[in-house]
């Protein structure tokens, strides 16, 4: 390797002693060198300029041009070439300063070794060889470096660019975010709030400083309402336009419309979007609506809104079969007033009568103004049966009138006004009958009502039309029944399982003029329309107290328990009842633990809170109440237990089936086993057979009421049968 690389080597060696040179030139050419020689330093800079040798070999001493000088040239124009200076051991000074000036080494003469010499070049030339490669790699690396460098700054400098759009753009996103009216938000998954824009300090009442890192989700009204949105989102990603109710830092809610995106990520993922509050735009839209479905005088729903609310009932009384009624109202006289007083008037007027309409009515009713003095109520759902509905009908319409008929003063005048009321029922027989004929109908029984002479209220059929004179005619009659003495109260017994008589229920008949003793469900649900439910009830206490403080002290006390009647819920209802019945109780000098109140299930459950405190109060009387007709309502054991009852009564339709019927027979076993287990007697109404009888004294019933042992009986019958039955009897069936 080092003699292929010698034969590729020149050497320059300059001394002015020729032996010197030939010595080193014969020594080295054997090893392949290419050597010159130079006698002087002139030469030798000369030759080495011109061949550029690959080390050069000079003698420190030489005269004219000396080894330093030729050293200085050489290394100022080519650093890489070694130079090794040759000397007398004297002057070992001129050695130093020789290698203080680039010489690469130094050979001392005489060299009487030139093995010396040879070593010296050789590694001279490795010396020079690796230098240069390194210099060459280095030279390279730099190269590198300075490329990279430079990309390196054009990369920053792109990168400052990008920055500097980047800030411009941040500027320009920070300016909108900080003037949106909408309010901009980013969340994460789980609601927490990353970024909030100051919109919604306006928006919400609320500081943005407070919100961020709060939950959006607990600002929602009501968890359904992000559950929903959470929802929307899973399945489609984002939605736009949705609505929510957040509620404000003021404690009020606020409709907003909130568009939400959801991206997730490897990290998780956020919700971002914007939301507004549209209070406002729900305000207009409601007073758009309202004005399309409401006349601007009086503020009532208009003809189309009529309609809408007319076809709806329509459907919901096909579907469920309740029935309802149109009242059509046209004022008697309307426009004389208006064309003699002036439309100011007029106005007045009208807006007069629709307040009067709306007190008469319950919420649930429509009443709307469709031209100018015709006024037109909807009532769904009164009734399920023709005949129930026919009645109710008629009573709003009697309560309309009287309400209209009332002055209405408007400026000095004194108003005097009647209705034409016309009435007509759905659904009519025909299935396909929509609103429009249903308004058709009301309209041609209030022309009808005009032409009786007005003032008047007429149905669109004419055997409701008859029906309804009838009623009215007996409600005229019903009101004067107290006063004039024909209201008589009936007993029938209840028998215990020893065939005594064991307690009595009143039972109401109406001594009419005419038509005879009237019995009950032909005059009560009247009574309840019309409210003279309340007085009649009042009797009935009155009399049935007055008869336990008679038979008390008698003959008849320890043969008789108790006595009961019906109460209607509309007596029940009446906050003061409990009063009532202890003023009645009082007067009549009556022995309350004698006295026992039936009730509906319906009553009961209406409201369980004000039932229970009623009861409650009867409870500390002594009154017993019972549960009248047990089975054909809701029969709902929960509230039986909650309730302080004493009696259930179950009705007879299910007594009548019970050898008939094996499911009513199940469920009169059923009803007798759990009255027991909570405690209540049991009254078995309407046994008429032997077969009943039996039936009901193997389950356990001892309590029986009905036409097998006696109908309800006039007072003194009833005494009667009381006193024969004292013994009781052996055997219940020879009764
Ligand atoms: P209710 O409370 O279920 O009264 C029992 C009804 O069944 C009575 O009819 C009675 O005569 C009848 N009845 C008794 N035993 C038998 C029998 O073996 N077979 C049959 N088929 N029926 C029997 P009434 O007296 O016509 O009373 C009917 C309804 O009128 C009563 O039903 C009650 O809800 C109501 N009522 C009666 N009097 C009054 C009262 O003073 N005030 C109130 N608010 N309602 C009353
Ligand atoms: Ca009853
Ligand atoms: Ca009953």
């Amino acid at each position: 390797m080092s003699e292929q690389f010698d034969r590729n080597s020149t050497i320059l060696t300059i001394d002015d002693e020729q032996a010197v040179r030939e010595s080193f030139h014969l020594y080295l050419e054997d090893f392949g060198f290419t050597v010159l020689e130079a006698e002087n330093g002139r030469i030798g800079i000369r030759l080495f300029d011109e061949l550029r040798p690959d080390l050069v070999l000079v003698d420190l001493r030489m005269p004219e041009v000396d080894g330093l000088q030729v050293l200085d040239h050489v290394v100022s124009r080519s650093p890489d070439t070694p130079v090794l200076v040759v000397s007398g051991t004297g002057v070992i000074d001129d050695v130093i300063e020789a290698l203080h000036l680039g010489a690469w080494d130094y050979l001392l003469k005489p060299v009487q070794d030139l093995s010396v010499l040879l070593h010296a070049v050789r590694k001279n030339l490795e010396r020079s060889r690796l230098t240069r490669e390194n210099r060459a790699y280095q030279e390279r690396l730099e190269e590198k470096v300075r490329l990279r460098t430079e990309e390196l700054w054009r990369a920053n400098e792109e990168l400052h660019q990008i920055n500097r759009q980047l800030r411009q753009s941040e500027e320009k996103y920070r300016a909108i975010f900080e003037s949106l009216t909408d309010v901009y938000y980013q969340v994460s998954l789980d609601g927490t709030i990353e970024e909030i824009s100051p919109s919604v300090e306006a928006n919400l009442k609320r500081s943005r400083d407070v919100m961020l890192g709060s939950c959006l989700w607990d600002y929602f009204a009501g968890e359904e309402q992000y559950e929903r949105l959470q929802e929307e989102l899973q399945k489609k990603g984002r939605v736009t336009d949705y609505e929510v109710v957040l509620r404000d830092g003021e404690g009020s809610v606020r409709p907003c419309a909130i568009t939400a995106t959801r991206e997730l990520s490897a990290w998780g993922g956020r919700i971002y979007g914007v939301f507004r509050d549209v209070t406002e735009r729900k305000l207009a839209e409601a007073r758009i609506e309202h004005q399309a479905y409401h006349d601007s005088l009086t503020g009532l729903p208009n003809r189309s809104l009529l309609l809408d609310r007319l076809d709806l009932a329509l459907n919901r009384s096909r579907r469920h079969g309740y029935e309802g009624a149109l009242l059509l109202i046209d004022l008697d006289r309307f426009k004389t007033i208006n064309d003699s007083l002036g439309h100011g008037v007029g106005d007045k007027l009208l807006c007069e009568v629709a307040q009067r309409l709306r007190e008469v009515l319950r919420e649930e009713d429509t009443v709307s103004r469709i031209g100018g003095d015709e006024f037109v109520v909807l009532l769904s759902d009164i009734g399920s049966d023709t005949q129930a509905t026919a009645r109710r009908a008629q009573s709003v319409a009697e309560k309309i009138r009287q309400a209209l008929s009332q002055p209405i003063c408007i400026r000095d005048h004194e108003l005097y006004i009647t209705p034409s009321i016309g009435i007509t029922l759905f659904p009519m027989q025909k299935a396909d009958a929509d609103a429009d004929s249903v308004l058709r109908h009301g309209d041609t029984a209030m022309y009808q009502a005009k032409e009786s002479g007005r003032d008047a209220i007429r149905f669109f059929l004419p055997a409701m039309q008859s029906e309804a004179d009838q009623r009215l005619l007996m409600e005229k009659d019903l009101r004067l029944a107290i006063s004039r003495d024909q209201l008589r109260l009936f007993f029938q017994p209840q028998i215990d399982d020893e065939g005594r008589v064991c307690g009595a229920e009143g039972l109401l008949r109406w001594q009419h003029p005419v038509q005879g003793l009237v019995p009950p469900d032909r005059f009560i649900p009247l009574a309840e329309e019309t409210g003279l439910i309340l007085p009649i009830g009042e009797w009935v206490l009155r009399t049935a107290c007055g008869l336990i403080a008679r038979w008390s002290g008698g003959v008849l006390e320890p043969l008789l328990g108790h006595v009961s009647v019906n109460v209607s819920p509309w007596q029940f209802r009446q906050p003061d009842f409990p009063t009532q019945v202890q003023h009645i109780v009082a007067e009549t000098g009556a022995d309350p633990k004698r006295l026992g109140l039936e009730l509906t299930e319906g009553v009961v459950i209406d409201n369980l809170q004000d039932t229970a405190s009623k009861m409650a109060s009867f409870k500390s009387m002594g009154v017993r109440i019972s549960i009248d007709d047990f089975g054909t309502g809701y029969s709902s054991l929960s509230y039986l237990r909650r309730l302080p009852l004493d009696i259930l009564k179950i009705d007879r339709e299910f007594i009548e089936e019970v050898t008939s019927d094996e499911s009513h027979a199940a469920i009169v076993g059923t009803i007798i086993a759990m009255a027991e287990h909570l405690g209540l007697e049991v009254v078995a109404e309407g046994v008429e057979t032997e077969g009943q009888l039996q039936f009901l004294q193997q389950n356990g019933c001892r309590r029986y009421q009905g036409y097998y042992f006696s109908g309800p009986l006039p007072i003194e019958e009833f005494e009667r049968f009381v006193i024969d039955r004292q013994g009781g009897a052996e055997d219940l069936s020879c009764a």
